[in-house]
């Protein structure tokens, strides 16, 4: 039986999804093998990436100038990989909206001369710093973000305006495919697949391909995206069976109508929980400030953290799983990704409503 999974990350998947996987694991299209055990340069899986990434391109509508790349060693990886690959012996801008840009940045430290553009931790992490508050340096060889913090539950609905020729660089992780993302204004973007895209171990690059020149000598091929893309993200054998499963999940995507209905489905979740927050007379809160309130990660403290023990026993005996909240903030967090149903949702604020009317 599958129970609601609200974790913020290995997370759920959609159900349909893993039953397709079921189906064919032992046999994937009559040719008597897993999808695990083919050759990546076969003819057949060449085909799933190959399809991946068309499906891919077609929900966030990429342009032909950029690159899609499946690597391997999650965003955190990326966090080095990606000043190897873009700082070109220059300085870098880092926005600290939560822990995971906080980590980016610190990361990006060991690779030279990075600048800290702004940050909102002095406010701890209850919205984006706004355009004044930043200091953005014009020569910056690129200015990197995270529109969506999954520890503090802090969206970007509104990016910061990079200085004319700055790139701009986004951790996408958490919220990728929850909505439309014009990705003609980034320079590059990437996601961990275990929030919404798949299994835990692939990462996806979307890279503008004049970025792709600028890696310092030393970047091992591996993690070099010039060499990547040359390769088609097999210069070395690529997360074979995360990649299938991510083209599963696209095409489950396009069928649900592409990333305008997912949104809608997304804000109605959304609504939800926080409703259920607001409507609790400070029972439950939620720190961040309404503008910039997280779609796919609400973390909210319940007003006596004496009953954090009791709440999560609770949810558990409603077969609701993955609510503790991140020990670096306490509480509770319900990460209600793409593949959260409303039903779960519903739940979730059945069970709110129901301990806090108890226990109020
Ligand atoms: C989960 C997450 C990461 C880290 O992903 P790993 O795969 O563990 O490296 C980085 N950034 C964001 C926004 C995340 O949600």
């Amino acid at each position: 039986m599958r129970i609601f999974n609200f974790s913020a990350g290995p997370a759920v998947l959609p159900g349909n999804v893993l039953e397709q996987v079921r189906d064919e694991l032992l046999d994937w299209h009559g040719r008597g093998m897993s999808i695990m055990e083919m050759s990546h340069r076969g003819k057949d899986f060449t085909g799933v990436i190959d399809e991946a990434e068309a499906d891919l391109r077609t929900l966030m509508g990429i342009p032909s100038n950029y690159k899609v790349l499946f690597l391997q060693g999650g965003a955190t990886q990326q966090f080095a990989q990606i000043p190897m690959n873009l700082l070109d012996g220059r300085s870098a801008d880092y926005i600290v909206t939560g822990s995971w840009s906080k980590k980016a940045y610190k990361e990006a430290l060991r690779f030279g001369a990075v600048r800290l553009a702004g940050s909102a931790e002095a406010d701890g992490f209850a919205r984006v710093p706004t355009a004044g508050e930043l200091k953005l340096d014009p020569q910056a060889a690129y200015l990197h973000v995270c529109t969506n913090e999954t520890i503090h539950g802090v969206e970007m609905f509104d990016l910061p305006v990079a200085p004319e020729g700055v790139p701009l660089v986004a951790d996408m992780s958490s919220h990728i495919l929850s909505r439309p993302m014009d990705v003609s204004r980034y320079g590059l973007i990437y996601a961990g697949a275990q929030k919404n895209i798949g299994p835990a171990g692939l990462v996806i690059v979307i890279v503008r391909e004049d970025l792709l020149c600028k890696a310092s000598a030393i970047t091992p091929s591996v993690m070099n995206y010039a060499t990547m893309a040359e390769n088609g993200s097999m210069l070395n054998t690529p997360p074979t069976f995360g990649i299938y499963l991510a083209g599963l999940v696209f095409k489950d995507l396009i069928a649900q109508g592409g990333l305008e209905a997912v949104e809608r489905a997304n804000v109605a979740k959304a609504q939800l929980v926080y409703d259920a927050i607001e409507a609790s007379g400070g029972f439950y809160r939620n720190p961040v400030q309404g503008p910039f309130r997280s779609r796919m990660n609400v973390p909210f403290t319940l007003a006596n953290p004496e009953l954090d023990a009791a709440f999560l026993a609770e949810a558990a005996e409603r077969q609701l799983s993955g609510l503790k909240g991140h020990k670096s903030v306490g509480g509770m967090r319900a990460s209600i990704y793409n593949a959260m149903t409303v039903d779960g949702v519903r739940a979730l604020v059945d069970l709110m409503q129901d301990f806090a009317a108890r226990k109020a």
